[in-house]
């Protein structure tokens, strides 16, 4: 699944290469695609004649500023296996594109995704975004944004009975933290996954709001490295496969301490810890 690290390397991507261009039209090949609650037909009228003034990125939400003559939003959400693609029109298919925008030049942003949970949004000028793309109502703020304060972290989890994992993992506490992320950042910050919110020490906090801005840009940057091929990532692993300290390393010895990596799940999610080097 594509964390917040992929999602804002394929903005910074679509931003080097989209904006600016007229979309001359589009090509939708599966209609529930195109989220309530315009039909395809709306979608498609409404975004044809307009450019992409820049593209913002809100938790894992993709935001495209439209420019006249029909501003407004475009908004994308890759969920699973959403990918999209920048690429000539006569590019062969590929078997799950699901939504073809065109562009001038014989360009094309296609939208490829095999397991379907992928959406997009057109929000009209001068209407909320938040009251389209409902989704963004409920996000919290964004972990590089300066209202991200241990404060405020404090005071979500101070209310949760959950461990901190699937704390970490609930969009409405950090918008954007997906299960890599959130396995690295609590063996950074030395917390066992399966620590109730309730008993963190309030000094534990500073050191978990540091952790996850770390590991998120240390991923960012990782993902910018290899920024030619934006658009090939998988969005699976993104870029900090190789580099994890816990993440999928059950049974092999911690970096830090040589401790067997444990698994758990929780939430049903699997988390990875050291028992050692996390308390
Ligand atoms: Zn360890």
């Amino acid at each position: 699944m594509p964390e917040l690290p992929e999602v804002e390397t394929v903005r910074r991507g679509l931003n080097q290469l989209t904006l600016s261009q007229e979309i001359t039209g589009g090509d939708v090949l599966l209609d529930r695609t195109i989220a309530y609650p315009f039909s395809v037909d709306e979608f498609l009228a409404k975004i044809k004649g307009s450019a992409i003034a820049s593209w913002h990125r809100r938790g894992k939400y993709l935001l495209a500023e439209l420019s006249p003559p029909s501003p407004g939003w475009l908004g994308v959400h890759l969920r699973m296996t959403g990918q999209l693609l920048w690429l000539q029109q006569n590019e062969p298919l590929h078997k799950h594109t699901r939504v073809r925008l065109f562009f001038g030049n014989q360009q094309e942003l296609r939208f490829v995704d095999q397991r379907t949970f992928g959406q997009m949004w057109w929000v009209p000028p001068g209407v909320p975004v938040e009251s389209i793309i409902t989704g963004l109502a409920k996000l919290a703020v964004d972990p590089f944004s300066p209202e991200f304060t241990v404060e405020y972290l404090a005071n979500k989890l101070q209310k949760s009975r959950r461990p901190i994992k699937t704390a970490l993992l609930d969009q409405s506490i950090v918008a954007g933290l997906g299960n890599i992320y959130a396995d690295e950042a609590l063996f950074k910050s030395g917390i066992l996954p399966t620590t109730l919110c309730t008993d963190l020490q309030k000094k534990q906090i500073e050191p978990l709001r540091t952790a996850i801005i770390q590991v998120l840009s240390a991923s960012i940057a990782a993902g910018g490295t290899t920024f030619s091929n934006f658009l090939n990532v998988k969005g699976v692993n993104g870029n900090y496969g190789g580099e994890a300290w816990v993440y999928n390393r059950t049974g092999e010895p911690c970096k830090v301490c040589g401790n067997v990596i444990g698994r758990i799940k929780l939430g049903g999610r699997s988390s990875h810890f050291c028992s050692q080097c996390q308390m």
